[in-house]
């Protein structure tokens, strides 16, 4: 693999100082493609964490007081560096996680992105004035950074989650602590290197990774340094964090599940429509938390639906990410795989009969389920009512609009969802009613760094990306002067 070797075995980045956790304790990261041993991070707990919160806090006052256009130039120039370290970038990514190498270098530029978007925004941020009721009072309201922030990043877009956090935080004029996912520390620990090249002052950015979430959390949640959390995760663990930092009462943006439905109409392009279920479905093995989880299809188009995507599915090659051609990578590790092979056969069980896949891939070592399309399911299995997280398409048979609105919302879930119709009236009543987040409507992919990304419901609280991704760092202020 083509990334330096020094990413491999990297040091924690605290205080602008590249260093190893207490009596130089690791952990071993593997590459869910074939068990191989790729490196090892340090292996931090609650004392590392103490010292990063704590040159976090000492650099906030600093940095909150640069002005926007100095924070945005190293924002620039940290944009640049991610783009001359692309291609190693995504190697280690995908050696580290699984993904097939289009998509890593796709996540790479994506997470680049962040940072070139949060760089020119940190530059409009605008506070307001408000009429007074009186003549001899001015009114103002400032926006001003929230303080230290604990970033809690997932495996499964582990560089760009990294960003999507760190950007507008540093934009905003916070200082961050960010933990990243335990199978995949190693692209945090090199982005690090990327923030120290670009020049941030120490304690701006720090990157603190451990084989066990809890200590690190722990000091996270409890500090009363640390003003707000940012986490993209489980939706079990972000209650959990969210009741944790309830005694404090500190701000969170929780990006949580989802259970994605993607719906067909008869009316709409069928061969679009199995494209869109394609990408939608499939991209990152399944691993994506907008991904679609639940195929509804309208009655009259669902066996012919159905028979396409498996034919579709069955085409896509799977293997490690880095052989040319491959479109569906390892699942990040052996739970995953069970948890996948058991809503499978808890689905045949009770009846659903399979159109392609099925199972793992047995003659591969590593992670692989195979593309799996499974048709005659009953909203009651564990494909249409818990997230898979795995390379399998369910499809279920709908009859009207609003048994297929009412199907798509019977969920505790609320991220994204899709709909494939060339009605315009449906189109739009389908944008009124998905409780959903982020609708997609003719469009699987709609992510962009512009727009705000979030969920609604048990999917989360708060929105990622746009304009809306820079507020969620800032405070309100409401000064009162009297003249
Ligand atoms: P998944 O089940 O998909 O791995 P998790 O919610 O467990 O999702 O993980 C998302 C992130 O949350 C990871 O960085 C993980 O280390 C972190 N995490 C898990 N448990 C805790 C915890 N108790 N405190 C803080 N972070 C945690």
């Amino acid at each position: 693999m083509s990334f330096p070797t020094e990413w491999r075995n990297p040091s924690l980045y605290i205080n602008g100082i590249f260093t190893g956790a207490r009596a130089d304790r690791r952990f071993e990261v593997f590459n869910p493609a074939d068990g191989t041993l790729v490196g090892s991070a340090p292996d931090a707990g609650a004392a590392e964490t103490e010292s990063a919160i704590a040159a976090a806090h000492a650099a906030f006052h600093g940095w909150s007081r640069q002005t926007a256009n100095d924070r945005a130039a190293l924002m620039r120039r940290l944009y640049d560096l991610i783009l001359v370290h692309k291609e190693a970038l995504a190697q280690l990514l995908t050696t580290e996680q699984g993904k097939p190498l289009a998509e890593a270098r796709g996540e790479v530029q994506g997470g680049a992105d962040y940072v070139l978007w949060f760089a020119e925004e940190a530059r409009r941020v605008y506070g307001e004035t408000i009429q007074a009721n009186v003549p001899n009072k001015r009114l103002l309201v400032l926006k001003q950074p929230v303080g230290v922030v604990g970033a809690i990043t997932p495996w499964n877009f582990p560089f760009s989650m990294l960003t999507r956090k760190g950007a507008p935080a540093l934009a905003a004029g916070c200082t961050v602590v960010v933990k990243p996912a335990e199978h995949t520390p190693l692209i945090a620990l090199a982005f690090a290197t990327l923030v120290h090249e670009a020049g941030f002052p120490p304690g701006t950015f720090n990157v603190v990774t451990g084989s066990d979430p809890a200590p690190i959390g722990n000091a996270l949640l409890t500090d009363a340094r640390v003003r707000k959390i940012s986490f993209t995760g489980s939706t079990a663990v972000g209650k959990m964090l969210m009741k944790a930092g309830a005694d404090q009462m500190k701000k969170f943006s929780l990006e949580l599940g989802g259970h994605a439905p993607f719906l067909v109409f008869a009316d709409a392009d069928l061969n679009e429509a199995v494209k869109g279920a394609i990408a939608s479905k499939f991209r990152n093995a399944g691993q994506t938390c907008i991904c679609a989880n639940r195929m509804l299809v309208q009655r009259e188009v669902a066996s012919e639906f159905a028979s396409r995507l498996a034919e579709a599915a069955a085409g896509l090659q799977v293997g490690p990410g880095t052989l040319p051609g491959v479109a569906i990578g390892p699942l990040i590790d052996e739970r995953a795989v069970r948890k996948v092979q058991d809503h499978v056969e808890d689905a045949v069980a009770a009846g659903a009969k399979v159109l392609c896949g099925g199972s793992r891939v047995e003659d591969r070592s590593g992670n692989f389920f195979a593309p799996t399309v499974l048709l005659g399911v009953t909203p009651s299995m564990r494909v249409m009512t818990e997230e898979t997280f795995g390379p399998v398409a369910p499809v279920l048979a709908f009859d009207t609009e609003e048994e297929a609105i009412r199907l798509a919302n019977d969920t505790p879930y609320g991220l994204a969802a899709y709909a494939y119709t060339r009605d315009l009236g449906r189109a739009m009543r389908l944008a009124d009613g998905l409780e959903y987040g982020i609708v997609g409507i003719n469009d699987p992919t709609p992510t962009v760094v512009q727009a705000p990304f979030g969920g609604i419901k048990e999917s989360g609280v708060g929105r990622e990306g746009g304009k809306y991704g820079l507020e969620a760092y800032l405070e309100l202020k409401y000064v009162s002067l009297g003249l």
